[in-house]
């Protein structure tokens, strides 16, 4: 890692607003803004050359679910070390979910975890939570939450199970114009499902979570969504009735928008068989059926899914080497979703570039009432620079996050985040 904040990126090639990528550019950047924009342009003397040899360059990317496990679970990542995995996986920004403990149900505690991260080269942006301790009970001070520098209200970990609850946080969403992010999930008819229910899951004699779980309450959740005109953000969505609920609830002009991670669009519950048990591909939501996966891919493709996640979940290794039905659930994410997104959007025609750029730049911030980055004179510097092409392996030895606790680990990745500039940091990375 290093600190340049005079720089001169040469030989890039833009994607976003005026840029279609085919057009190979320098770009001069002057204390963390682009200064210049042109062809052969020549270092100055307080200027450090970088060339990047014809690699694109976007608008920063933003991972908008991640688990940074702090303050509390230090053992299993540190917002140092989460961000430093982000900077890896070509993520400027990333907003963090209030399952921490404190939990993030304060002003205080929001305050606490963007001052530990002011000095990163990663915005973090925290998600308070929508019940004081999580607890589903009680609304937390959601607008004083705001005013400390929230984005989003989320019990995530769990759902928001008392729909009361969720009536009274989409009104407040609707009059704080933030959105409410809920972990869809019918806890009755979920527990204690350890798998995705099906065939593979009756073969394997598990417990498992039905898709129905997901789906009921994200029906529930895009009525009150309706009846309040709160902004409801469905996180990790991940069958295929439940891209057409979303689907259809758009449609009807209702304030809707999801997400979805990579393992949802690329793995399904054979895994679990094919693995023998790997705690690596346990998480929640499971991993669902290839038609669920296909439905993921085909919501990316036509819109209803607008933004891609990660919902980083770092777990410490002891945490993970138990029997299957006793590990927690989760998996990281962050320095592989570009090219696990390189193997199933792009490569295969689902997305050009520009659209699968637009999941991870444009989106998420728009979700969240942020300011999306520009790449243009004048503009604050915040810019990934990557390739789609270049093979390289996710092994142990790459790893940022604190966890290792993926089920790409050691494979061959096509497609890699070269660098990030932001907050006037260029950092460089090196698998
Ligand atoms: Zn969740
Ligand atoms: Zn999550």
């Amino acid at each position: 890692m290093s600190y340049r904040p005079n720089l001169l990126l040469k030989n890039v090639k833009p994607v976003g607003a005026d840029f279609d990528g085919s057009k190979q550019v320098d770009i001069r950047i002057a204390d963390g803004t682009i200064v210049e924009i042109g062809t052969e342009l020549e270092a100055g003397d307080s200027e450090e050359t970088f060339d990047a040899e014809g690699a694109y360059l976007s608008g920063g990317w933003m991972d908008m679910h991640v688990h940074l496990r702090e303050p509390g679970y230090e053992h299993k990542e540190t917002i140092k070390t989460g961000c430093a995995a982000a900077a890896f996986g070509g993520f400027t920004e990333v907003a963090c979910m209030p399952n921490t403990n404190p939990a993030i149900d304060s002003r205080d505690v929001v305050e606490f975890i963007t001052k530990r991260a002011e000095e990163l080269p990663v915005n973090v942006h925290p998600i308070g939570c929508v019940s004081k301790e999580r607890a589903g009970k009680a609304i937390a001070e959601m607008s004083d939450m705001k005013e400390g520098g929230a984005v989003a209200f989320s019990d995530d970990g769990d759902p928001v199970y008392n729909a009361q609850l969720m009536r009274v946080a989409l009104e407040y969403s609707s009059m704080l114009e933030m959105p409410i992010i809920n972990h869809e999930e019918d806890l009755k008819l979920s527990r204690p499902g350890h798998m995705h229910e099906g065939r593979v899951s009756a073969r394997l004699g598990i417990d498992g979570t039905p898709g129905i779980a997901e789906e009921t309450m994200i029906a529930r959740d895009i009525l009150l969504a309706e009846f309040t005109g709160g902004h409801i953000h469905v996180a990790h969505i991940s069958t295929a009735k439940a891209v057409e609920l979303v689907r259809r609830a758009k449609a009807d002009g209702i304030n809707v928008t999801t997400e979805v991670c990579p393992h949802h669009f690329d793995l399904t519950d054979e895994e679990i068989e094919r693995r023998d048990f790997d705690t690596n591909v346990k998480m929640h939501p499971p991993l669902r059926t290839q038609e669920d996966v296909d439905a993921m891919i085909e919501g990316l493709a036509d819109g209803t899914i607008d933004a891609i996640c990660t919902d980083h979940a770092p777990h410490a290794i002891e945490e993970k080497e138990v029997e299957f039905i006793y590990a927690p659930n989760g998996i990281i994410g962050l320095e592989t979703a570009w090219s696990v997104s390189v193997r199933q959007l792009l490569e295969p025609g689902v997305l050009e570039l520009t659209d699968l750029l637009d999941k991870f730049v444009k989106y998420p911030r728009e979700i969240l009432n942020l300011d999306v980055p520009q790449i243009k004179e004048g503009a604050e510097a915040n810019l990934t620079l990557f390739n789609t092409d270049e093979k390289w392996t996710f092994a142990e030895s790459v790893v940022k996050s604190k966890s290792n606790n993926s089920p790409y680990l050691g494979n061959e990745m096509t497609g890699r985040a070269e660098a990030i500039y932001n907050n006037g940091q260029f950092v460089v990375n090196e698998v």
